[in-house]
């Protein structure tokens, strides 16, 4: 591949971003189920197919364009100058899609591989139960084994868009003899098959984008197993960091420092920015916001030599966290009363709220500071009595597990 071949296709990018990137009904302000917002992305994804431009790096044969990293760079660079039109599509693309490619059979990947990357099909990630967080190894959905097929009981929360997913990759327990790490296997869920209920969360902010989804009797047939069976937890570990990256390691490539170039915009309109404490806080949020690309850059880079995504992904999907907080406190000291007392859809009122979720979804700041002084600053690891028990004799939650 030459300097110019990767000139002609960064500007082939850049036309088809400045066509079909306007930023166009992808805002959720109206939307609290994202349904519209998500119809958007997908049509934005159907005329990447067209174009020739979606699933850049994967392979011809499972719907990809087999291009390089170098192509997928390229890409990042100028999406990264655009509006983002793919949000819904994070959890399918950035975690679902790595984990069909790298742990699919051949069969599972020219079934779906190809319908993923455009879009055609979403897909969920159904791991958190209620009692099973943080600790999702202790979760306790089961799947039973009857001839060609699982029968799936149970429950998962928090599952984002489950509600407009055409299948999901979900978690189950498959051996409560074994210890809670190692009896869980990993299935590709239809999210329309007979069992499955999906009841909408109320958010704070007004959305509704996740859901509980609860399983009596769903049959999931043999084949849709996904990696052996009883190692889901590796498979589990794998989608986790994925997500870590897609959360943390941001989208685009290079620096960005958006939410502090849009607080300083506000705090001149509002003549604040001449308040020496107010340009101190602006400029460490700038700081670390700058400190959150170069960790995110770090990271794609490893990805792009072919590395899989490690703990250190915990350190961008940390950083991301604490800029959201920074960013919450500042933003209402920028806007004052408008921040908190709003009468409809106030822009910065909905920010402040969404910005809780950073700390908790894809793992909480605790856990990744467990993560980190763990795995990757090699500190003693947190002691942990249940590890090596049968999952049947621990007790989870108010239940005993094997009752
Ligand atoms: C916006 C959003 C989207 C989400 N989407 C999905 C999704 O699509 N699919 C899905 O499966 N899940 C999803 N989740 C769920 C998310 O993964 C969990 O909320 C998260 O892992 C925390 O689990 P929990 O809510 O059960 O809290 P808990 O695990 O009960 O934690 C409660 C508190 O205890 C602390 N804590 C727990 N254990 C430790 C420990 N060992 N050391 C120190 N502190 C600890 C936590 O940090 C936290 O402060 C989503 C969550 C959010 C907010």
């Amino acid at each position: 591949m030459s300097a110019a071949d990767l000139d002609d296709f960064r500007q082939r990018c850049r036309t088809f971003l400045a066509e079909h990137a306007t930023g166009m009904d992808v805002s959720e302000g109206d939307d609290p189920r994202a349904e519209n917002a998500l119809a958007a992305a997908k049509r934005f994804q159907g005329a990447l197919v067209e174009a020739g431009l979606c699933g850049l790096t994967y392979p011809t044969k499972y719907g990809g364009q087999g291009l390089s990293a170098a192509h997928e760079r390229v890409w990042r660079e100028e999406a990264g100058t655009f509006p983002v039109m793919t949000r819904q599509l994070s959890i399918s693309h950035g975690m679902a899609l790595p984990m069909l490619n790298e742990y699919g059979s051949d069969e599972q990947r020219s079934t779906y591989q190809a319908k993923v990357i455009g879009a055609e099909e979403v897909w969920c990630q159904m791991f958190s139960e209620p009692g099973a967080g943080s600790d999702v190894a202790s979760l306790q959905s089961r799947a039973i084994r009857d001839g060609d097929e699982w029968i799936l009981n149970g429950q998962k929360v928090w599952t984002t868009l489950a509600h407009v997913c055409e299948r999901g990759l979900i978690i189950a327990r498959t051996d409560l003899d074994q210890p809670k790490h190692r009896g869980i296997s990993m299935f590709i869920l239809d999210m329309n098959a007979p069992g499955v209920e999906i009841r909408p969360i109320h958010q704070i902010d007004g959305g509704m984008r996740f859901n509980e989804v609860f399983f009596t009797d769903v049959r999931i047939p043999a084949d849709h197993q996904i990696g052996p069976i009883n190692e889901g937890w590796r498979l589990a570990t794998a989608m986790l960091m994925y997500e870590r990256v897609a959360i943390g390691g941001g989208q685009a490539l290079g620096i960005n420092h958006d939410r502090a170039d849009l607080l300083i915009k506000e705090a001149r309109r509002r003549g604040k920015l001449d308040d020496p404490v107010m340009r101190q806080e602006l400029m460490k949020l700038y700081s670390a916001e700058v400190c959150q690309s170069l960790i995110g850059m770090q990271t794609r880079a490893a990805l792009q030599a072919g590395k899989t995504p490690g703990p250190g992904g915990s350190l961008g999907k940390l950083a991301g966290a604490n800029i959201a907080a920074t960013y919450r406190g500042l933003s209402l000291g920028v806007v004052g009363a408008e921040g908190v007392a709003w009468e409809s859809n106030s822009r910065w009122a909905m920010d402040a709220l969404s910005t809780f979720a950073s700390g908790i979804a894809g793992g909480t700041d605790q856990i990744q500071r467990n993560i980190i002084g763990e795995r990757v600053l090699g500190l003693p690891r947190e002691p942990s009595v249940d590890k090596d028990l049968p999952f049947r004799d621990l007790k989870v939650g108010t239940q005993l597990t094997g009752s």
